[in-house]
């Protein structure tokens, strides 16, 4: 790690206040009316891909009061110190029970675009009632996989990023802002 530098890209009130927009184009977006007092069956479905999206992911579904219930799962796709994806690879079964429900799909970062797109295929062969994806960062650059954001906070350059729920080797998910890393990979 060392030689390494970090430079802050997105302040926390930025993020707080970009989050708290993101809810609100969702809210505004959904193609149902999730009742008060619906049951599971009735609440729309947040898919974290964890363990990037978990920052994110909290601090979202506290800005939306609709009933909704959270069935996260895990991908690795940057193992230990790689700065590009790997490729990316299914530690857990996707939920189920996703037939007839509205999903969203909610990551961290999208990049090369294999991860989620990935998920994407793997959640449409339940026959989901929509499914739309939302990351808070979306680089700049050819995606390797044909696969887009339904909903991006922030667009930023091709550069590794920690903070806020994204890792290097493990170690910066707790950073409260968004930071380049310099000097690795
Ligand atoms: P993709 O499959 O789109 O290439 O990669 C998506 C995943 O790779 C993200 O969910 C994230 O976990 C990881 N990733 C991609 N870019 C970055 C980055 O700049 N920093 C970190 N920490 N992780 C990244
Ligand atoms: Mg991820």
């Amino acid at each position: 790690m060392s030689g390494a530098r970090e430079r802050v890209l997105i302040d926390e009130a930025r993020i707080a206040q970009r989050v708290g927009a993101l809810a609100e184009e969702i809210l505004g977006g959904l193609a149902f009316e999730p009742r008060s007092g619906a049951s599971e069956r009735d609440a729309l479905v947040m898919i974290p891909v964890l363990t990037g999206a978990l920052v994110f992911t909290a601090d979202l579904i506290r800005r939306m009061p609709v009933p909704l219930s959270v069935k996260p799962l895990t991908i690795q796709s940057y193992p230990g110190r790689a700065t590009s994806s790997q490729g990316a690879t299914l530690r857990d079964p996707v939920p189920g029970g996703l037939s007839g429900r509205h999903v969203i799909v909610v990551d961290d970062i999208l990049d090369s675009g294999a991860t989620l797109a990935l998920l994407r295929d793997r959640i449409l062969e339940q026959g989901p009632a929509s499914l739309r994806i939302c990351v808070l960062l979306r680089k700049l650059k050819e995606r390797a996989a044909p696969v887009e954001a339904d909903f991006a906070g922030f667009d930023i350059p091709d550069e590794f990023v920690v903070g806020y729920g994204l890792d290097y080797d493990g170690l910066y998910r707790n950073l409260p802002d968004i930071r380049v890393l310099e000097g690795v990979g």
